[in-house]
């Protein structure tokens, strides 16, 4: 394994030594050159900006959720909730609640920034957080400054400032039809996701992966993280007793959280690999986030020719 902290700390020292440059200036929602983005994939300031210039472009409200030692922790979401008389399915994106995993933040902002999310931004209701967790960010950590894997916190009794203010944030938004939730993983060997099995068929998870499969191969392994894989995909169900075991023992995750308190109708957690380079993370999961939309709005508009063919 590479040393990622001790790049990240060089990486993100060079960032400060550079101080802020044109692509975070608020108002402008151009990608930044790529020696940019890549010099600052942990500077929380970096993100905060870029994140409010995209959502500017897109018409999102900015949230502030909590202040942070490392900044501001920020929702952006859809003004309007209701479309004129269509079907404006909604989605929660997340991404940054464990630090060492900027390329999942990177990828939320790209696709933030480009072409594919103005053109979404008018046809779903759209909640983002961007980064959950700054100054896990800023020290590459997994871990919050707290030393508490934050996503492993959301059942947990005792106040959790940033927790808190997520779950109250999230709630007043919800319900969702999709939540994408972007992660990396130094273990995997290509992209893979679990996906909370729905109440309805299909699952996407297969789709998901291979929508990526031009920049990020699916990961290989039959057994990923303790639970069978098959194409990168690990599908997982929270009637399993395993998977209660799992929750009581390690603690539960956004995406169990989001599934029992009945937030969400499909909820899927993207892992890609964090030794490929940030480039293949971030457009591999930019990726997942454009065909995970497309096959939302597709099965939206099936429901609705359903309804009216049966009424
Ligand atoms: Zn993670």
């Amino acid at each position: 394994m590479a040393n990622p902290k001790a790049r990240s700390a060089a990486v993100t020292a060079k960032a400060k030594r550079r101080g802020p440059g044109p692509s975070s200036k608020v108002g402008t929602a151009q990608p930044p050159a790529p020696s940019d983005w890549l010099h600052r994939l942990h500077d929380p300031a970096s993100i905060v900006h870029r994140a409010a210039a995209a959502a500017h472009r897109l018409g999102l409200r900015r949230r502030p959720l909590a202040k942070t030692e490392a900044g501001p922790v920020d929702l952006f979401e859809t003004v309007t909730r209701h479309a004129k008389g269509g079907v404006r399915p909604r989605v929660y994106l997340s991404a940054g609640i464990h630090g060492d995993e900027a390329g999942a933040v990177e990828a939320v902002l790209r696709w933030m920034e480009g072409a594919g999310a103005a053109k979404w931004a008018t046809l779903v209701d759209l909640t983002i957080v961007p980064c959950l967790n700054p100054a896990a960010i800023a020290s590459n950590s997994r871990l919050g400054p707290d030393g508490l894997d934050w996503n492993r916190g959301f059942a947990r009794l005792s106040r959790h400032a940033v927790i808190d203010a997520l779950k109250l944030g999230v709630r007043a938004r919800g319900p969702f039809d999709l939540a994408l939730l972007l992660h990396e993983d130094y273990d995997a060997c290509g992209l893979y996701l679990y996906e909370l099995r729905p109440d309805r068929e299909p699952l996407w998870g297969a789709d998901l992966i291979a929508a990526a499969a031009k920049v990020l191969p699916a990961d290989p392994r039959h057994s990923i993280d303790g639970s069978r894989a098959h194409g990168g995909v690990i599908t997982r169900s929270l009637h399993n007793p395993a998977m209660r075991t799992r929750v009581a023992r390690f603690g539960m995750p956004e995406a169990v959280w989001l599934s029992v308190t009945g937030l969400v109708a499909r909820v899927c957690t993207i892992e890609a690999p964090s030794e490929y380079d940030a480039e293949r993370r971030a457009e591999g999961l930019k990726a997942v986030i454009e065909k995970g939309l497309g096959l939302l709005m597709e099965e939206k508009e099936e429901e609705v020719r359903g309804g009216r063919g049966n009424g």
